[in-house]
């Protein structure tokens, strides 16, 4: 039996592995066999009368089709540095949406919390009976373009902006793109909202702070995201130099380590994630003089743990002279 694949866009970028988007279009369809679509539109409507009312939000399952035009899939890691692609031949295309909302791009209040299974019980349950009862071999069911949203880093952006802020992570590199406000920015937020928004898959790293080799992020990412995010609290916070992207990126630096902190690394990753932090706050005060604060006065990254006693062996470097 050849193995099947279900892309869930965006709900398995949550959980740590991969987050789908088409590719490649093609002019001509790509192959289903017959009888699996006629099979998909029964299956949409079985399952999808289950899913209209739930509480706290229906879902509905807005369109079933053969994954037609797209050649193949893209699948990032969650650090975005791995890219996979996989033929979407003989595919079946689920689209959901939650109730009332305007996809694939639903409204931030229209969002539905990290937490919430059903999105996810939903996907798997399509994909279940259209393996069980077709011959598909791809299951593509893009939900959650909504953001996602973590209580840690909530916690940490609010700590630092003084109230209750939120942190919002885009479920999908599709959604990132398709964000106006979000070209070539690291985050974004408005003039004293009570949100920031942050480049996908930054949350992830940030999140990864406290796994004892960063669950395989790079370091460096893992230090720009927390310190993206901290940069941005310190823009939610309602103080004199909010808007002043000197004295925020300073406060931010400053606050890094305790950032680190505070999302469980070690005082020894702490040490070795502010390097990285330091390294990009001075590359962003190179590049974008508004960044630059004169007398910031941030604290240099020490040596990242002492080096050995030397031995005492007589076998050490012999004195010049
Ligand atoms: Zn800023």
């Amino acid at each position: 039996m050849k193995p099947r694949a279900i892309f869930i866009a965006g709900v398995l970028l949550a959980v740590g592995t991969f987050t789908a988007f088409p590719v490649q279009a093609s002019p001509t369809a790509s192959t289903l066999e017959p009888g699996s679509l006629a099979r998909a539109h029964t299956i949409r409507a079985q399952i999808g009368a289950r899913y209209r009312a739930l509480p706290g939000g229906g879902l509905a399952i807005t369109e079933a089709s053969s994954t037609g035009v797209v050649e193949s899939f893209a699948l990032l890691t969650p650090d975005l540095l791995e890219t996979r692609f996989l033929p979407a031949d003989n595919g079946i295309y689920y689209a959901t949406c939650p109730v009332r909302a305007t996809c694939p791009y639903p409204a931030r209040r229209l969002a539905r919390p990290a937490a919430d299974l059903a999105p996810h019980r939903l996907a798997l349950e399509l994909a279940l009976h259209t393996f069980l009862e077709s011959s598909a071999d791809v299951v593509v069911n893009p939900f959650a373009n909504t953001d996602l949203t973590f209580p840690a880093l909530n916690a940490l952006a609010s700590h630092w902006a003084k109230r209750d802020v939120v942190v919002e992570c885009p479920a999908s590199l599709e959604t990132w793109i398709a964000d106006k406000n979000a070209g070539g920015t690291w985050a974004y937020t408005f003039r004293d909202a009570d949100w920031t928004r942050i480049k996908v898959g930054l949350c992830e790293a940030a999140l990864a702070a406290e796994q004892p080799d960063y669950g395989g992020i790079e370091p460096w990412l893992v230090a720009i995201a927390v310190h993206v995010i901290t940069h941005e609290s310190w823009h939610l916070r309602l103080w004199q130099g909010r808007r002043d992207e000197a004295r925020v990126e300073c406060k931010a630096i400053r606050s890094d380590r305790r950032s680190f902190l505070r999302l469980g690394a070690t005082p020894d990753q702490a040490d070795d994630l502010y390097s990285w932090a330091w390294a990009f706050h001075i590359r962003q005060a190179k590049l974008f003089p508004e960044y630059r604060l004169k007398g910031c006065g941030a604290k240099r990254p020490g040596p990242l743990s002492p080096p050995p006693p030397p031995p005492h062996d007589g076998s050490g470097p012999m004195a010049a002279g």
